[in-house]
């Protein structure tokens, strides 16, 4: 299984020499099996790194549909998937009112919407997905390659310490085993006490989660826009003395092959 990860940056897309390295683009992840199974996960204005990678007529999964997993959609049009998929539903209806005039001049290519309620199956890939703390909801999703036993967990879009110790221990139990855990870590550790009810976590809410989820790599992704390269830096030194698979992806390193 491979692991390619289009944008590390949260809520919306940022630019500049202070903020080139870890990147400005909004979240979009794609997972590959060793067969060339495609699964892409969110697509915000990181799909456009991706799309040189993407199959046409494959499927995408959203976490959620807040912009900034939603932005980079109309950079796909030259792949475009052929499912569009959120367990949640409602999902043809939000992006129809999103991608038309007045508010964007370009229609959305025809697709299927399906609202799966049990997990799927792409190729050699199973897909399953859980609810987690987040404001309008969203889910995490786990991608698993069955055949070589890899697996990788996705919560891009989540609040740590606003779930129930319960929910918590059912966040631990789904993700657990899986090679890679791709986490929220848009708070700094000061930050997070004046946005409580934002619906993200600091670094060490995501290292906390990594270590109850038995996650050998832990990938810390969704940074506040306004974070520079030099923030980054500092976080990940302590995120990395904390959990020892600890990495803040960076854009040229944006890439994790897990059991092949
Ligand atoms: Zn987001
Ligand atoms: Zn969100």
């Amino acid at each position: 299984m491979k692991v390619f990860l289009g944008g590390t940056r949260g809520s919306f897309p940022v630019s500049g020499a202070e903020r080139s390295r870890y990147g400005g683009d909004t979240f979009s992840l794609l997972v590959e099996s060793a067969g060339g199974d495609q699964v892409l996960i969110d697509a915000g204005s990181g799909a456009g790194r991706l799309k040189g990678r993407l199959k046409p007529g494959g499927t995408l999964f959203f976490t959620h549909t807040h912009l900034d997993h939603l932005i980079g959609l109309p950079l796909l049009q030259d792949v475009w998937p052929k499912r569009l998929v959120s367990p949640r539903g409602g999902l043809a209806e939000i992006l129809r009112r999103t991608f038309s005039p007045p508010v964007w001049p370009v229609k959305l290519p025809p697709a299927e919407y399906p609202v799966p309620d049990e997990p799927q199956e792409i190729g050699e890939l199973k897909i399953s997905w859980q609810a987690v703390a987040h404001p309008d909801g969203c889910v995490a999703y786990r991608v698993d390659e069955p055949a070589t036993g890899a697996g990788v967990v996705v919560a891009t879009d989540v609040e740590w310490a606003a779930m129930t110790p319960r929910a918590q221990d059912a966040f631990a139990l789904f993700a657990h085993g899986a090679g890679l855990l791709v986490f929220d870590a848009h708070f700094r550790l000061d930050e997070y006490a004046a946005h409580k009810g934002w619906g993200h976590s600091t670094w060490a809410d995501a290292a906390e989660a990594a270590r109850r989820c038995g996650a050998r790599k832990l990938w810390l992704v969704h940074h506040a826009p306004e974070r520079t390269d030099a923030q980054i830096d500092a976080m990940a030194e302590e995120a990395a003395a904390a959990f020892k698979g600890a990495l803040f992806p960076n854009v040229d390193n944006m890439t994790e092959t897990l059991n092949e």
